[in-house]
């Protein structure tokens, strides 16, 4: 390769003065499309006195298109005619096979072009060098210089120190360097690689330490970069160290070959952290035009656990003591059995250190545990089993069935601790179980513990909790609440004693027929329980687990909890309450405590049952369930976001009536957009006719019969009822509201304020406005995109005051 023919561009005067336009409004805070930090460096030692300006994205704007440029890592500076200039220029940002669309496999596959040129992560900092007007060399780290007193300025200066060392070997100085940078219009991107500076992961001792060359950028928004073998080329004359290359020409060749290392986590002896794959990206549809582009290939877990494991092994063999920091739980578990296999066979050890039957014999292990290698890394907390230092980040997760105490558990300890507690029956719509997770973490920013007050009898619901909940959020540990079922009918008949108790106090509720329901609903959940078992997955991936007796009453189960929780986590609760604060925490949750009751639940047990009911009917076209309404049902967490942020800040008399609607309990826990009741049907009969003709039709499984985005526009309210005015953002007209002002009900005072009076307080609103004496507030909700709502058939819909239950059951039938 001859570096005369390297790649070459010179920069554009007024693109770069578009560019750094554009990322000066990057700056602004109001920036709606991306952020950029800007910082300026003054460089010391430059003759014309030059400062630069580095710029920096959030990381994870670059996965936004439509920037003007994707550099991880950019300067520009101006020159002598006052000219923009950029002065370093990073790669584009790179991503990790799967974690983008055009990282997953299918779409390399189509997208890219050989040659793929494979070099080794290298495991240290970036280091990026170039030349400016003056002569002077820049060195600096991804995002500084080496002028200021911060961690990344230590980088930027060592590299500097590295870069006078290798200069004088080859007899040259920095400013011919700088020119030579220069003259090629490009910055030098190495790797910094010293022990002595800073050590990480991997081993680099004297004789590996210091800057790698990786790469060659052409300075311009655009990215252009040189080929490996001329990045090799230019190391050799200018004194780098070479990273490892390999080139391949087809993809599956690649692929097979990582994939390969990542079994290992080792390549040609030494530990890898990954690869990073340069190759053509096809820029256009008719892939005629390609551009540089890089991707990387990371070992992830379980690599590094098996990595881990295979050392450990190793050391065992020597007779020496296994080290390890990470998942230490299941790592002192492998080895308990490695150590069992490797007494029973004494072959196994001299083939393992020939590097046979690794593989194996963690196999065995897994199989042996009933574990996936992805699960048994991803369950133990990588930080080890030191919890005595653990005073945050902490989920409690029952395991029970309905009426054991949970909730009042639950609420009990938010009540002791000021923990958080997240309610599933408070969440709804679309893809339930990840946003329970979802307001899970949300919860914990603002708590040590949160309680996540679902049941998770079964083992998939536990097993999708701990994955959800770890693979988003590594830190986090998770506690079991076992309501322990062995002696079934004492749970049987404690909680249903419970619940039926609570239902009878409720004078609306026609005993007899709601209890047998709701007893079938208790049953079902009993029926489908799955005890936890620590031992094997899912319930391995709990830090711990707290036994309950459901039948001892929560009072002596908070106790138990807030015991168990202190010995192992001393931090978390550095003072035992009183035997009093826990009789009163426990007092409130049970007596006290009331769910929001508005709520509207089907009215069936099944969702699975019902549609073959309606299957059924559909034959008898008499029999089928007419529609009550149509209306379109509005995810509540969205609604609630526009609420909060419209009351923030307000004066505290408009915030009144929204304050008491929280503190009684009486936001509605789902909100829809009530299109049309059967009660206008002769009035508009053309639209009842197509209504109920969608819905006939409708074949979907859970009455969705479309979906409509719906954007909140404002909030009306008296003292009596609060409504949001919302515009139903719908193309082809399909979805007619016809109530004067389409709307959602947030909530009423009280049960005597029924919430189709929402009309009346909007009729009067139009009629006379707001503020002045009209007794009517009104506020802008904060204009956002629209939300999507999905329209529902809610002919099955009605009221109960065993929505709590009925929920639990919905939510589990829908889970499925
Ligand atoms: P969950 O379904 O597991 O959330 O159970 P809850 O916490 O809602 O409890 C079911 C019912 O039993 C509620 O009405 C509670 O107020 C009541 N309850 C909970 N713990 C006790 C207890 O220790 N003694 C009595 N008598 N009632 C309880
Ligand atoms: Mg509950």
């Amino acid at each position: 390769m001859d570096l005369s023919k390297a790649p070459y561009c010179e920069q554009d005067p007024q693109q770069n003065s578009q560019l750094v336009r554009s990322l000066n409004d990057g700056t602004n805070k109001a920036s709606r499309g991306f952020k950029v930090k800007k910082t300026t460096f003054k460089i010391t030692g430059s003759p014309d006195g030059l400062s630069v300006d580095s710029w920096r994205f959030q990381d994870w704007d670059y996965k936004k298109p439509n920037l003007p440029t994707y550099a991880r890592g950019l300067f520009t500076t101006k020159n002598r005619h006052n000219d923009h200039e950029i002065a370093v220029r990073g790669y584009d940002k790179f991503f990790n096979v799967g974690e983008v669309f055009d990282t997953k496999w299918e779409n390399i596959r189509r997208k890219t072009r050989g040659p793929y040129e494979l070099t080794l992560k290298e495991n240290g900092c970036i280091i990026f060098i170039s030349g400016l007007e003056d002569g002077t060399l820049l060195v600096c780290s991804k995002h500084s210089t080496g002028d200021r007193s911060d961690v990344e300025v230590s980088h930027a200066s060592a590299g500097e120190r590295w870069v006078d060392k290798q200069l004088a070997t080859i007899g040259k100085t920095r400013e011919e360097f700088a020119r030579e940078l220069r003259g090629r219009n490009v910055t030098a991107v190495a790797e910094l690689c010293d022990d002595d500076f800073e050590e990480h992961i991997l081993a680099y001792g004297p004789d590996k330490a210091g800057l790698y060359l990786h790469g060659i950028n052409v300075n311009i928004p655009e990215f252009m970069t040189y080929p490996s073998g001329l990045v090799q080329k230019f190391a050799d004359e200018w004194g780098f160290r070479k990273v490892g290359l390999q080139v391949f020409d087809d993809i599956d060749t690649v692929k097979n070959f990582l994939e390969e290392v990542a079994e290992s986590g080792a390549h040609e002896g030494r530990d890898v952290e990954g690869f990073v794959i340069r190759c053509g990206l096809a820029s256009d549809v008719g892939q005629t035009k390609y551009i540089d582009w890089f991707f990387k290939y990371k070992f992830e877990e379980p690599y590094l656990m098996y990595r881990q494991w295979r050392e450990c092994t190793k050391a065992l063999i020597a007779g020496k003591p296994p080290k390890f920091k990470k998942h230490t739980k299941i790592t002192e578990d492998y080895l308990l059995y490695a150590r069992q296999r490797l007494a029973k066979d004494p072959k196994l050890a001299k083939l393992y250190n020939q590097n046979h039957g690794i593989i194996s014999l963690r196999d065995d292990f897994l199989a042996h545990k009933n574990l996936k290698g992805s699960d048994a890394a991803n369950f133990e907390n990588v930080f080890g089993n030191d919890t005595s230092s653990v005073s945050d980040n902490v989920v409690l997760v029952p395991i029970a069935t309905i009426g054991c105490g949970k909730t009042t558990v639950g609420i009990a300890l938010t009540q002791l601790f000021g923990w958080g507690i997240i309610q599933n029956d408070n969440i709804q719509g679309k893809g339930r179980p990840a946003r329970m997770v979802e307001a899970v973490l949300s919860s914990l920013m603002e708590h040590p513990v949160v309680i996540a007050d679902r049941n998770n009898s079964e083992r998939r619901e536990r097993e999708q909790i701990i994955k959800d909940v770890l693979m988003q959020h590594k830190n986090a540990r998770l506690v079991a609440l076992n309501f322990a079922h062995g002696n079934i009918d004492e749970v049987r008949r404690v909680t249903r004693e419970r619940v039926l108790k609570r239902g009878d106090n409720h004078q609306t509720i026609q005993a007899a027929s709601d209890e047998n329901k709701v007893i079938g609903i208790m049953e079902n959940f009993i029926h489908r329980f799955q005890p936890c078992d620590p031992e094997s997955s899912p319930d391995y991936g709990f830090d711990f687990v707290i036994d309950l007796d459901p039948a001892q009453g929560s009072r002596v189960n908070v106790e138990k909890v807030v015991i168990e929780l202190r010995k192992k986590y001393p931090l978390l609760i550095p003072d035992m309450p009183s035997a009093e604060d826990m009789d009163m925490a426990v007092k409130h949750a049970i007596e006290d405590y009331k769910p929001s009751i508005k709520h509207q639940i089907p009215d069936r047990t099944s969702k699975r049952d019902q549609k073959r009911q309606e299957i059924q009917q559909s034959h008898d076209p008499k029999k089928k369930k007419s529609l009550e309404y149509m209306s379109i049902s509005v995810p509540a967490k969205e609604v609630n976001v526009a609420l909060e942020s419209a009351f923030k800040g307000v004066g505290a008399a408009t915030q009144r009536f929204y304050k008491q609607l929280q503190q009684t309990r009486r936001i509605q826990p789902l909100f829809h957009v009530t299109l049309m009741h059967k009660a206008s049907a002769k009035q508009y009969p053309e639209l009842w006719q197509r209504y109920t003709t969608l819905e006939a039709e409708s074949q979907s499984v859970d009455n969705k019969v479309g979906e409509c985005e719906v954007m909140l526009e404002r909030v009306v309210f008296d003292d009596r009822i609060m409504a949001i005015v919302v515009r139903l953002l719908d193309q082809e007209d399909t979805w007619t509201c016809v109530n004067k002002v389409a709307h959602i009900t947030v909530g009423t005072r009280d049960d005597s304020v029924k919430p189709k009076e929402s009309n009346d307080l909007l009729t009067r609103w139009l009629d006379v406005g707001s503020g002045g004496n009209t007794g009517i507030d009104r506020m802008m909700v904060s204009q956002g995109e629209g939300v999507i709502g999905v329209l529902e058939e809610e002919a099955l819909v009605k009221q109960s005051k065993y929505w709590e239950y009925w929920w639990d059951a919905i939510v589990c039938v829908m889970q499925r």
